[in-house]
């Protein structure tokens, strides 16, 4: 039993201005402004190696303090979570399932040698950062105030060890369509040169780590007109994994929904665990297994796969139209935007933004 941290709070003495704010909220984009507030917890080893969490703050948002030698700058000890806050009509505001965060940041550190936050933490780190930046929340039609909780090893070494001081932070952007402009159906890139992830390795750590290595094969797909990349498991059959940040799902006319099962390369994706009840519940046969780039391809042509989608917390679930590799294409059928794809896309938004009753008890007040 953790009793959780007492926070301290300093607010900004220069936030934005609300005609500034109303600027940024009227076309928010992704990851382009932050704001006025951030949440810190420090981790430190003590002398006789006892660690522990202290000093929990609210304060102004702004650069970082860290030492050239910090560990996170030389051996990526890094991990992060991705969330979204949404204002309901009352003007509260909601984000879903964010136990799942805090328990898969702690999977995360584990693998990272970093040290597990206190769920309760974790979640007090959200209400008090939403609580003095509510304002920031956009309310135009699929936008929400995306949270991303972070974890750094601050600690000066160069040494090869895990850090012994480390910091918890919570920024929070105003974000707008992740793609950008109406849904519609994105072409991805199979990476056939780059794997992301190997057996025992951090595949299902959600580490900068992972993003970093996916960055080359990211440029190969842009140059292809593409803005996502997938990847395979080379030494299992090309078995599909995930795309770069996005879990992976494909619709089979006879009523089976089919995604890769968590073998421990793939990220386990709260937006993923979720369509799967949501599909379950409307009947759908889920099945979480092997599938072969093969039978994607032949499922296709047979006409037994009608629609593949990707799914994830900043772009929902986006469907795909193509997939482009090195030997040609497999174009999804009827270009991609397919019926049952959107109707769990609804269902899934409705119940984030309050325009649907949330029967699964998945949302939590933050403000
Ligand atoms: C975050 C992430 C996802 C999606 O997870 P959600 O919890 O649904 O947002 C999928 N794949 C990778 C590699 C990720 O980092």
């Amino acid at each position: 039993m953790t009793t959780a941290l007492e926070f301290t709070q300093q607010l900004s003495e220069h936030p934005k201005s609300a005609e500034e704010r109303a600027a940024i909220l009227a076309n928010p984009g992704f990851g382009n402004h932050f704001t006025d507030h951030t949440v810190v917890v420090d981790y430190k080893v003590d002398v006789d190696g006892n660690g522990g969490w202290s000093n929990a703050r609210l304060e102004p948002y702004g650069p970082i303090m860290l030492d050239p030698s910090a560990a996170v700058l030389h051996y990526g000890q890094e991990i992060f979570e991705g969330m979204k806050a949404y204002k309901h009509a009352d003007g509260t505001v909601w984000t879903f399932r964010p136990e799942e965060n805090a328990k898969r940041m702690n999977l995360s550190a584990r693998r990272l040698a970093l040290p597990e936050l206190p769920e309760e933490t974790f979640l007090e780190s959200l209400r008090r950062l939403v609580a003095v930046d509510k304002e920031w929340v956009p309310t135009g039609e699929g936008d929400a105030l995306y949270l991303r909780p972070f974890m750094i090893a601050t600690e000066a070494f160069l040494g090869v060890r895990p850090a012994r001081e480390v910091s918890f932070r919570v920024i929070a952007s105003p974000a707008g369509n992740y793609f950008g402009g109406e849904l519609q159906p994105v072409s991805i890139w199979l990476s056939e040169n780059y794997a992301r992830a190997g057996r025992g390795g951090t595949g299902e750590a959600k580490c900068g780590g992972n993003y970093a290595a996916s960055l080359a094969p990211q440029l190969e797909a842009e140059a292809q007109g593409c803005k996502q990349v997938l990847f395979l498991d080379p030494f299992n059959d090309n078995a599909v994994e995930e795309l770069g940040g996005m879990n992976i799902f494909f619709v089979f006319a006879d009523g089976r929904l089919v995604t890769p099962e968590l073998n421990g390369n793939i990220l386990r994706g709260v937006t993923r665990s979720s369509v799967i009840q949501l599909a379950k519940d409307r009947g759908l046969d889920v099945q979480e297994r092997k599938i072969t780039i093969d039978e994607w391809r032949a499922g296709v042509e047979s006409g037994e796969i009608t629609e593949v989608f990707a799914c994830g917390t900043a772009a929902v679930i986006t469907p795909i139209g193509e997939l482009k590799t090195q030997h040609g294409s497999i174009a999804s059928p009827g270009s991609g935007a397919g019926e049952v794809s959107m109707s769990i896309r609804k269902q899934l938004l409705g119940i984030q933004t309050g325009t649907v009753e949330d029967t699964y008890g998945w949302m939590t007040r933050l403000a």
